[in-house]
């Protein structure tokens, strides 16, 4: 039998999760995922769908199994962070993917999770608490787990949708030692018949069947790929040279995304400021100045500059073609 004196309070951690800036926050009991996921998983990568990330095909026990990931895990939280932009690079300039817009989002949310964990043993003063906080950075099937604790569904797009705000958050979770008092249900699917974003890909790289075929991604292809842009790739890219937002954007359920409250997620006037002339002419000093503490120092100048002359070579070739 539960004694509720040692139970964590589901309420007193969303409210917690919600004066810390999270625009979402869940709870789930930790267990093996669902036989059905567990499956899909193992065919995609099976199947190669996960490109050249070779770290997807490692801890798969782990990853349909957060308890094996922390021993002793009762509860998974899983909370959501908004990075829809409130200022856009301009239309008719070269496109980055929004998430990429200000900071790395990694820093923000570790240091949001751990403050919110310390705010989790510090409501809870009679209950010894152990747990660990993850942002990308275990093997965790993260969308699903947001999906388990109600945050939204898992749209056909493979973006975890939140009723009335769309799909641009960071996704994050605190694996607890101990069970809560209540837990959320999984949020029922509203995609209905719709398939926008199967048929907006550039790439036809989200299928019904398969999900989504990372080959063939230009989020993918022009942020993790360390290769060559394949050339059908780049003759898609236009505008945006690093990610693609396009089956997000089509979403119906992005009609009215509420704009992120977070500052560091605020893209810099210099980045703003950013013509076609001047990514084709990136210098080192430029780059380092764009994107000191973003994600996209990841990606490497070298990586950058691939894209950007993929793009715009296969946009000249078709311009002449045009013409
Ligand atoms: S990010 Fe772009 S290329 Fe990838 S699935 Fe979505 S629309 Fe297709
Ligand atoms: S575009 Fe349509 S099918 Fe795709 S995620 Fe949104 S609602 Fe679902």
């Amino acid at each position: 039998m539960r004694e509720a004196h040692y139970l964590l309070s589901s309420e007193k951690i969303k409210a917690e999760a919600a004066r810390l800036g999270f625009s979402a926050c869940g709870m789930a009991k930790a267990g093996p995922v669902e036989q059905s996921h567990a499956v899909f998983y193992a065919d995609w990568v099976a199947c190669g769908c996960h490109a050249d990330m070779s770290y997807m095909e490692r801890n798969v026990e782990k990853r349909i199994d957060p308890t094996l990931l922390v021993e002793g895990c009762r509860t998974i939280v899983s909370v959501a962070l908004n990075y829809y932009p409130a200022t856009f690079i301009p239309k008719d300039q070269p496109q980055i993917s929004w998430y990429a817009y200000g900071k790395d989002y990694h820093d923000v949310m570790r240091m949001k999770l751990h403050e919110l964990y310390e705010s989790i043993a510090s409501i809870h003063p009679d209950i010894k608490i152990s747990g660990r906080c993850f942002c990308d950075t275990a093997p965790i099937l993260e969308r699903y787990w947001a999906w388990q604790c109600g945050l939204g569904w898992l749209g056909r797009n493979k973006q975890l949708i939140i009723p009335h705000a769309g799909s641009a958050f960071f996704l994050g979770e605190i694996l607890l030692s101990v069970e809560a008092d209540n837990y959320d249900e999984p949020t029922k699917s509203n995609c209905g018949t719709c398939t926008k974003c199967i048929d907006s890909c550039p790439m036809q790289a989200l299928s019904l069947e398969r999900g989504l075929d990372a080959r063939r991604c230009l989020s993918y292809l022009t942020i993790e790929n360390r290769g060559g842009i394949p050339v059908e790739a780049a003759e898609k890219m236009y505008p945006c040279f690093y990610g693609c937002d396009r089956c997000q954007q089509v979403c119906p359920h992005m009609r009215h995304p509420l704009s992120t409250s977070e500052a560091a997620f605020t893209p810099s006037s210099d980045l703003l400021q950013m013509t076609s002339e001047d990514w084709q002419n990136l210098t080192e000093q430029t780059y380092q100045r764009l994107f000191k503490g973003s994600a996209i120092k990841r990606a490497k100048i070298s990586g950058l500059r691939r894209n950007v002359e993929a793009m715009f070579e296969a946009e000249a070739e078709d311009m002449e073609y045009i013409s």
